[in-house]
């Protein structure tokens, strides 16, 4: 048997530090075993899918160094690769099922759905939506289909009982068919959900290790019974654990910055960052803190990897990138890295058209521009000086702003200025007064080119960042009394 390990990002948002994190574990386990690494893009939700957001995935990764045999980009004999080409697969595959009794079709409304739920809930009864409750009497479904009326295609599932789930790191587990619902397969569009599309293409480009977060556990118990209903073999399951903020919540946007490109952006090497998540809950036998991907390639043992909660701490990360800078580096490699870096032409010519019109000498670019080039900038009380906005109101335009621009999915000029000028409208302050403490996060000063060109130019990550860190050199750590009194005063806006 080859080993065929896959990532399977989903192409929302910008690339995310734990796809790297999975994608090393599986390209480690696949070289193990001298078998392939698969990329496929899982974008059957083509409302959050985005082009730009698979390109990044790709781009990312590589800069990482952690290149797939088989992918969208690099063809191979399963293809396609991506979800959205593989569409007129998945509808046969539910048909399959519902010819052997283990789907059916649903034809309950949305608000029919609210209704049982609700209607379980009131007697206390504490279990996911099964096909029983879901059923409709036969002339009532004969009559929905003779009107045409939309319906998805769901599984059927246990009512109760247990089910087991052999994990390689973790044993087996036993979960309940209690939680577990009567799971839709194709929606009403006829698109696969991300069960159903999971299984038939793990199994059709013969995955036999799926590695893979731990948020997945819940999946199980459904692809198993999915397996079970096809007759295929099932991939061996390896849930990995979470990365985690240094408080041991999920890693996430709103504490930490989770994009690759912000990392990238930061300027730490993909060398560092490799080595970083590759200590994620994973140690080499001598437990040496700093290796190369080839010194982690030769030396992987999956069974080395431990499941408590890997914490993902920057500062640690930061130390170990300044091992490599001191180290692993002469001067020539060095300037070469800058240049690749930030130093190039094609960053000058991004950065240029804002900085000309304000330039007299060439001198003055370095100071017009070094807060591109910067990664936390130096604010202090005395930077918000002078403002228009008393406190409580400056705290509310860099909070209200971090949360638009967390919930913000376009990244471009347009979008960020409408949300802005949204917000000031809504809060009645003067467009003018509300964006100087923006200028002053983002570029450390007001005499710079448009906060919204900056925004663009320093990506999505590192724009909160900075705004996150103006928040707390301005107005302190945001207690949980505070927040809540913020949270009630942005949902009244
Ligand atoms: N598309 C899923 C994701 O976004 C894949 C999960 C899996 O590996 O099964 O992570």
């Amino acid at each position: 048997m080859t080993v065929r390990t896959r990532i399977a990002p989903s192409p929302t948002g910008d690339p995310h530090v734990g796809t790297a994190y999975i994608a090393l574990f599986n390209l480690c386990f696949a070289r193990k075993h001298g078998g392939q690494f698969i990329l496929r893009i899982e974008d059957t939700d083509q409302t959050r899918s985005a082009t730009d957001s698979e390109q990044a995935i790709f781009d990312s990764l590589r800069w990482m160094g952690l290149e797939w045999d088989e992918g969208p980009d690099v063809g191979g004999d399963f293809g396609p690769y991506r979800q959205s080409e593989r569409k007129h697969i998945y509808g046969q595959y539910a048909e399959q099922l519902i010819e052997t009794g283990h789907a059916f079709r649903c034809y309950r409304s949305a608000e029919e759905l609210d209704e049982l739920r609700a209607g379980l809930k009131e007697q206390g009864i504490n279990r996911a939506l099964k096909p029983y409750d879901l059923e409709l009497p036969k002339d009532e479904v004969a009559k929905r289909e003779a009107a045409n009326a939309p319906y998805v295609i769901r599984m059927n599932v246990p009512m109760e009982g247990k089910v087991e789930i052999d994990d390689m790191l973790r044993g087996v587990m036993e979960l309940d068919w209690n939680l577990v619902d009567a799971q839709i397969l194709l929606k009403s569009d006829g698109m696969p959900t991300y069960h159903l599309a999971n299984v038939v293409d793990d199994h059709l480009m013969e995955i036999t290790h799926v590695l893979r977060g731990e948020e997945w556990i819940n999946s199980a118990p459904k692809h198993k019974l999915l397996y079970e209903y096809f007759g295929w073999e099932m991939p061996v399951l390896c849930h990995l654990p979470l990365l985690r903020n240094p408080d041991k919540s999920k890693l996430s946007k709103r504490k930490n910055p989770t994009s690759i490109l912000y990392y990238q952006r930061m300027g730490y090497l993909p060398e560092a960052l490799v080595n970083y998540l590759g200590r994620m809950g994973w140690s080499m036998p001598d437990e040496r803190e700093k290796f190369s991907l080839a010194e982690m390639l030769e030396q992987f043992d999956i069974q080395r990897v431990s499941l408590g909660g890997p914490i993902f701490d920057v500062e640690k990360l930061s130390w170990l990138n300044g091992l490599w800078i001191r180290e692993d580096f002469n001067t020539e490699q060095l300037a070469d890295r800058l240049i690749d870096w930030a130093l190039n032409r094609q960053n000058l010519l991004q950065v240029l058209p804002h900085a000309q019109q304000r330039m007299e000498t060439l001198s003055d670019f370095a100071p017009l521009a070094s807060f591109l080039a910067s990664g936390t900038l130096p604010l202090n009380s005395d930077s918000f000086a002078g403002l228009k906005l008393d406190e409580e109101q400056l705290k509310q335009v860099l909070q209200f702003t971090l949360w638009r621009m967390e919930a913000l999915r376009q990244w471009d000029r347009d979008a960020i200025f409408e949300e802005l000028k949204t917000l000031a409208t809504s809060m009645d302050i003067k467009l003018k007064d509300f964006l100087v403490p923006l200028f002053i996060a983002i570029a450390g000063t007001t005499a710079s080119f448009s906060v919204m060109d900056s925004m663009v130019l320093l990506g999505p990550d590192m724009s909160r960042a900075r705004i996150r860190h103006a928040l707390n050199t301005a107005c302190g750590e945001i207690g949980k009394k505070q927040l809540k009194k913020l949270e009630k005063a942005y949902s009244a806006l």
